[in-house]
This record gives structure tokens, sequence and C-alpha cells, in this order.
């Protein structure tokens, strides 16, 4: 610890609380609310499917994504880890390739370290950890290691925000930036779509506690963002993500000055078609008229999107730069 900066040394400390908080957590599994209660240590498999083991983890894709909000993408772009599987099951998801089917390639713990300092090496503004809530124990191991080793750029924790809420107690002062879904309002939805049972009160109620850690998005010199709270909404069509009711409720809980990204992407992926509902888009004019609303209700930061713009977001994992053409 002597070679550590002070800054250096007071961030690895977060991170080893972080470490314990989550370790108590990881087996029997309740890093998220399917709450599998497995024994991780034996490599059972929980609904997520996770099966690297402890010292090892599978990621889809490391990348500087320029797809991102743009304070979130500056300049450099936001060095992107896609973790392997999910603790969901969206039946129209978009990365089904690497949440579902699993794609992706296992490595050491230390490795990723090294794909850290790499993307902050190439220039990204921030690490930027996609879907990592099953593989939290082990990524915080390899944030540790890329800390000590001069990792300064801010962390963001991109997530589905079916996270357990010990999980993101557990986080305190280790993520700088958080970037949350909200996805249902309607529980019986999230338990039809995506296989959650009761996404919304644990998501709601981590989203509260992220406000709590970050506040709203503050940005450094270049306006990039360097802490704070991002909520993305996607809408879905014939109203399945009760996209109104959900800007009330951000509302009511005090949430206003947060940074809303309300997207418009949705097409149907994966096995939407075989729901009738999910099979189509939402329209222009349906978009319009929710940005308006959110407007109303006095949300300050609302990022829209280029309505045209579905295929922009489509990846393909099978890529090595996932979101290129
Ligand atoms: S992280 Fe995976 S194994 Fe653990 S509770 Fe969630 S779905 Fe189950």
């Amino acid at each position: 610890m002597s070679n550590l900066s002070h800054s250096q040394y007071v961030r690895s400390t977060y991170v080893d609380k972080a470490i314990e908080a989550i370790k108590k957590l990881y087996s029997p599994c309740r890093l998220c609310g399917q709450n599998c209660n497995i024994d991780r240590n034996k490599n059972e498999m929980g609904l997520c499917r996770v099966d690297s083991g402890k010292n090892n983890i599978k990621i889809a894709s490391h990348t500087l994504h320029f797809g991102e909000e743009p304070m979130i993408v500056g300049s450099g772009g936001s060095g992107t880890v896609f973790f392997s599987h999910c603790n969901l099951r969206c039946v129209y998801c978009q990365n089904h390739q690497i949440s579902h089917s699993g794609l992706g390639e296992i490595i050491s713990i230390e490795k990723l370290a090294e794909y850290f300092l790499d993307l902050q090496s190439s220039g990204a503004i921030n690490i930027n950890l996609v879907s990592a809530t099953h593989v939290l124990y082990q990524v915080l191991h390899a944030l540790k290691i890329a800390i000590q080793n001069g990792l300064t750029i801010p962390i963001v924790y991109n997530t589905n925000a079916y996270d357990n809420i010990e999980s993101i107690a557990a986080l305190q002062n280790v993520v700088d930036i958080y970037l949350p879904d909200i996805k249902y309002l309607d529980n019986a939805y999230s338990k039809k779509y995506s296989n959650a049972k009761n996404y919304f009160d644990i998501a709601i109620n981590n989203i509260k506690l992220m406000y709590e850690q970050v506040g709203a998005i503050s940005f450094d010199e270049n306006n990039n963002a360097k802490k704070g709270l991002i909520v993305r909404h996607l809408i879905l069509p014939n109203n399945i993500s009760s996209t109104y009711d959900i800007l009330i409720a951000l509302s009511e809980n005090n949430l206003k000055d947060i940074t809303l990204s309300i997207m418009s992407q949705y097409t149907p992926q994966y096995m939407a078609s075989k729901y009738e509902e999910l099979n189509t888009i939402i329209s222009e004019k349906e978009y319009d008229d929710i940005i308006d609303y959110a407007s109303e209700l006095g949300f300050e930061n609302i990022l829209a999107q280029d309505f045209d713009s579905q295929s922009n977001y489509l990846p393909d994992f099978d890529k090595n730069k996932p979101f290129d053409d």
C-alpha cells in the first residue's frame, strides 16, 4: 500500500469495504431480486446462468462505446465492458446473444483489470460496467487491482436495477455514476416479459438509494459527467412499460432533477414476435407526447432520442466492435 497515492489508497479502501459486503450476498447468491440462493462457491447455476467461478469472469466485449448518453460518451468514448449473462429474461432483449445465450470469453480477474486500464489509456472518459449485477464480486476485485495500478476515471454502474438493495448500498463511494433502467411499473408485466416478479418495487428503491448516494449529474470541466444519476426508460408498445405512471412515480419520489433518458428505440427483437402486443413499435406521436408530459411534470433534464435511430442501437456481439456497421 505504501506506493499508492492518497486518492488511490482511499478509493481502494472503499472497494475493499464493498467486497466484504458483496461477499455476504455471493453464496448463497442473493445478488439480485431473483434470490436464487444457490451455492456459487460450488458453481451451481442460478437464473442468470453465470458459471465462470469465483476467480474468472465472462465478458462479451470491452470497447470504447459512443452510443451512450452524450455526457457519458464525451469526446473519448465510454470504456464499456459488457458482461455475459443477465439476471432478467426479457423476451425482447436486444442483447440476447450475450444475456441469454451467454456469448463471451472467460477471462481472469487480473485480465479484466488490464482491460479497464487499457480502456483508460485509449482515452475512455469512464469505465462503464454493463450488467455487472451477477458478477459484482469478481468486478470489484478487478477494480481494486486496476485502481492500485492507476485507474482514476469515474466508474459507471449500468444496470437493469433488479439488484439486491444491499449491493447498491455496498457500492457507495465506489460507483460515481449510476445508469439504471426503470422498465416496468406493473409487476405482472415484469414477471411475464422479464421473469422478474417484483421488478418495480426493487427498482424504485434502488434508484432512490442511488440518488441518495450520488445526487443529480454533475460535470467536469469538459462537460463530461463525473458523478450522479441518469435513469433510462425504454418505452414498450401498448403501454406495457406504463410510461406515464413511471414518470409520475419518479416525480412523486422527488427525482425531478435527475437526468431522464427516455428511449424510443424499441424494435421487436429475439422472442418478441411471439407476443402480438410486443411485435410492433411505438409511433413518433406517442413518443413526442411522452416527452411533452415529462416536461410538464417538471423534469429538468430530459434526454430524447432521434426517433428514426432504432437501428443505431442494435449491437451484434459476434463482431469485435458490436456497435459498428
Ligand atoms: S445473480 Fe444470478 S444466481 Fe444470483 S440471485 Fe441473481 S439470478 Fe440468481
